[in-house]
């Protein structure tokens, strides 16, 4: 990526609604939430949220967590449940995430979600973080504001000696209170503890009145799919297709005949935004294989590689 000015931003308001501005226009402001300082992004902006990878040279394609300043953004994005609400109750805000079934009318980007039918949400507890959001009014993807394979940073200098010149924004907020990333809860179906974190599994069992399962444990009881973290198209998928085959659908990149073309122009960033919504509709073509152009193995091409790769794999 281009070397990009970082701005250093506090906490007056009219820093603040600089942040949400950049926000808005696409771009990537890292925040400090209770946890750590998140690098955050428009979640409904595919180009957006392709960036957060960019920035943080991630190998693969995780879901990521939406930020929300109340209980009533998070009930527009996810399908709430009574499990939800007493949980929520007892540790929002604060550092625990929920995952629940994302509505099909969230729009939020799917390289969000990683292409899954489920969303992570959380409604941080710090105070700037709660402004932030406040004054950008809609969701928020944030990972944590470290390269990939770094220490997740709780200070704004830690950020900025890490990724100066590769996003938009610092906003400093002083040291993170928590300092460790939130817990996460699946509530999807059963309880299932995804990540634990500052808000243990014996508290969330109390507040819920029934026991939380580890991932592993769900995994021993369930079907594997209930608690799959990657999408997996139905198609088998046949990657490098440097010619297509009769009946095939045809996922192209750079200048090739196809059916859909994660980017006419050989752009990794713009081919990553595209990838989990083309993959979702050639898939509900239904053909027996959705085959995939050659992508460079550099950057960003990186993780879609691993994802491609899954997608092929995953049987
Ligand atoms: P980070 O991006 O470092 O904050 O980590 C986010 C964590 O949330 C990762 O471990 C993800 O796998 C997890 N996560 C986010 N969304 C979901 C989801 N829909 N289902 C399961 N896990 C999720
Ligand atoms: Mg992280």
């Amino acid at each position: 990526m281009a070397n990009i000015p970082t701005e250093r931003l506090g906490q007056s308001a009219q820093d603040l609604s600089r942040a949400a501005e950049i926000l808005a226009q696409g771009g990537l402001v890292a925040f400090p939430t209770e946890t750590v300082y998140g690098l955050g992004a428009d979640a409904c902006n595919d180009r957006a949220v392709a960036r957060i990878y960019e920035a943080k040279g991630r190998p693969s394609f995780n879901p990521l967590i939406v930020h929300l300043p109340s209980v009533e953004a998070v009930k527009r994005l996810v399908i709430w449940s009574d499990a939800a609400d007493l949980v929520a109750r007892a540790f929002w805000t604060g550092p625990l995430t929920l995952v629940l079934p994302i509505r099909p009318d969230a729009g939020v980007s799917k390289l969000v979600t990683a292409g899954l039918e489920t969303l992570a949400v959380r409604i941080p507890a710090a105070p700037l973080a709660q402004d932030l959001l406040a004054e950008f009014g809609g969701p928020v993807a944030a990972p944590s504001a470290n390269t990939s394979g770094h220490i997740s940073p709780t200070r704004a200098v830690h950020v900025q000696n890490d990724l100066t010149g590769r996003i938009d924004a610092v906003l400093d907020g002083g040291a993170c209170s928590v300092g460790l990333e939130s817990t996460i809860l699946g509530l999807v179906g059963a309880p299932i503890l995804l990540r634990p974190g500052g808000v243990t599994r014996a508290e969330l069992a109390q507040v819920l009145g029934k026991p939380v399962a580890t991932r592993d444990e769900a995994a021993a009881i369930s079907a594997p799919g209930q608690i799959k973290s990657h999408y997996a198209p139905r198609a088998q998928v046949r990657l490098n297709a440097t010619e297509w085959r009769d009946g095939e659908s045809r996922l192209g990149f750079g200048t090739v005949e196809c059916d859909l073309n994660l980017s006419p122009s050989a752009d990794l960033t713009e081919a990553a935004a595209n990838l989990f919504e083309y993959l979702h509709q050639l898939d509900a073509r239904g053909t027996p294989t959705i085959a995939v152009s050659p992508i460079p193995d550099t950057g960003m091409g990186t993780a879609i590689n691993d994802r491609l790769n899954r997608a092929a794999a995953d049987r």
